[in-house]
């Protein structure tokens, strides 16, 4: 049994297996309790190579799909701009524009919490200029999606893929606990007693 994390008594666990056109295999979990505290999330049940999607923004790519994952990575490197997975984070389908978009809400978000600062407004509002000539199709950027398990793309025939390496994939964000414990890392904390040196 799984207690309740609020009132200890034993929660209702629902799990759901889903095949979807764009996410593959999602397993959706629900749990509930007499209590009131329910909790839902979705995983991602297929696991594929490790990649990495560039794409340039221009007025021709602005409306390409961009699907997602609760794995992956978007960045504008010229902006400095990532959006990266977290426990709270949703997969979504969307096109270039939409990408910007969120974009400009995150840094709309970030000028007002810093408003006290003017290097900071100053800042924001060069970045906030930036995306929306990129929307405009005035100014060029690049749109780099990467994903460790793979469950992420963009549709486009210009899309440049790559493979990531191990190391790359390692250090994304995942917005999933995985405990690898066949990594070697792992195994070198054992042989060597806990201790690297
Ligand atoms: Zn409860």
């Amino acid at each position: 049994m799984i207690p309740c994390p609020v009132c200890g008594k034993e929660l209702n666990v629902v799990t759901a297996l889903y095949d979807t056109p764009y996410f593959g295999k999602i397993l959706l979990t629900s749990i509930n309790c007499q209590c009131g505290f329910r909790h839902s999330d979705s995983f991602s049940a297929e696991i594929k190579d490790p990649v990495r999607f560039r794409l340039e923004i221009n007025s021709q790519t602005l409306f390409s799909k961009v699907v997602r994952s609760t794995s992956g990575t978007v960045r504008i490197p010229e902006l400095g701009l990532t959006m990266e997975p977290g426990p709270a984070s949703q997969g979504f389908i969307t096109n270039v524009e939409g990408i910007l978009m969120r974009f400009q809400e995150i840094v709309e978000m970030a000028k007002r919490w810093n408003s006290d600062s003017d290097e900071a407004v100053r800042k924001c509002d060069l970045i906030l200029d930036r995306l929306k000539g990129a929307m405009e199709g005035r100014e060029t950027l690049t749109l780099i999606l990467e994903d460790p398990y793979g469950n992420s793309t963009i549709i486009d025939d210009r899309v440049f893929m790559e493979r990531l390496s191990q190391n790359e994939a390692r250090d994304l964000k995942t917005g999933i606990t995985v405990i690898d414990i066949t990594g070697e890392d792992y195994l070198r904390d054992i042989i060597n007693g806990g201790s690297q040196n």
